[in-house]
């Protein structure tokens, strides 16, 4: 049996699919990860992404920070929509398969092709609060601002977002550990597995199908039943459902 057949036999057999995905999922939606070939690490900027987007730079330089998020990842954003991959794990979703989709994206997308049970667990730029008051503001308040968003009480209009040096939420991590502990079958993809706590949650698989769809390789390849070097979107838009 060759891999697509057999990611297709796994699929077919599994109840409790969990997929743990990151910004690869979104490369083939037009959206740039960090590590990929084209990510923005290899952006000529003057810091590395990772420290742009970590709160003591956000509290540090907060007019840089929010020129560099409206560029390279709100701006990006607003254009996007789902790809296949996307597509198929709403799918799996409905056909009552698939019971969690766990990302490092912040971008939304996977809510907008249709899954219902997203663990974000870096936040999503799709919310954003008040620092001051707390008020909620949707993502225009962010994307129309120019420069620094500010609330009407003069307050900083931050992105609930997880930045480096942020802990994550714990509910979102409880469920997190829930769903992968209860997965038959754990796809991974689109993701360097390099950001933790994120890539140590897999950790919590007891299920012998763990598979991981990747264009480069990850240090969880070892332990997989399965690894396919490929497009997520590719892949998984081969999936008969
Ligand atoms: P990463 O950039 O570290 O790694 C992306 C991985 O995906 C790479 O290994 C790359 O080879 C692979 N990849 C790229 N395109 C692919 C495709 N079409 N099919 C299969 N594999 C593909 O991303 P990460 O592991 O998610 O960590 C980066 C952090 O940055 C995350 O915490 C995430 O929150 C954030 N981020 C989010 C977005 C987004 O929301 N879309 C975009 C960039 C970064
Ligand atoms: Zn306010």
């Amino acid at each position: 049996m060759n891999a697509m057949q057999t990611l297709q036999q796994y699929i077919d057999e599994s109840k409790r699919i969990v997929f743990f995905g990151g910004a690869g999922v979104s490369t083939e939606s037009g959206i740039k990860d960090f590590r990929g070939v084209d990510g923005l690490y290899h952006l000529k900027y003057k810091y590395n992404p990772e420290t742009i987007l970590s709160r003591s730079f956000f509290l540090g330089h907060t007019d840089e920070f929010f020129e560099f998020y409206q560029d390279k990842i709100v701006q990006p954003t607003l254009n996007a929509a789902p790809n296949i991959a996307h597509k198929t794990l709403a799918k799996l979703e409905d056909m009552g398969k698939l019971t969690a989709v766990i990302t490092q994206n912040i971008d939304g997308l996977h809510q907008m092709a249709g899954s219902r049970n997203v663990l974000e667990l870096h936040g999503s730029i799709h919310r954003n609060y008040c620092m001051n008051c707390g008020e909620k503001y949707s993502l225009d308040a962010v994307s129309n601002a120019d420069g620094i968003p500010r609330c009407h009480c003069g307050g900083i209009i931050r992105p609930d977002v997880v930045l480096y040096e942020e802990p994550l939420d714990d509910v979102v991590i409880t469920k997190t550990v829930q769903a992968i502990n209860n997965a038959d079958l754990l796809i991974v993809g689109g993701t360097s597995l390099t950001v933790y706590p994120a890539a140590g949650f897999l950790d919590f698989y007891n299920g012998s199908k763990l598979v991981v769809i990747n264009l480069d390789n990850t240090s969880y390849d070892s332990k997989a039943a399965l690894t396919i070097s490929g497009k997520i979107g590719e892949v998984l838009g081969h999936i008969q459902l």
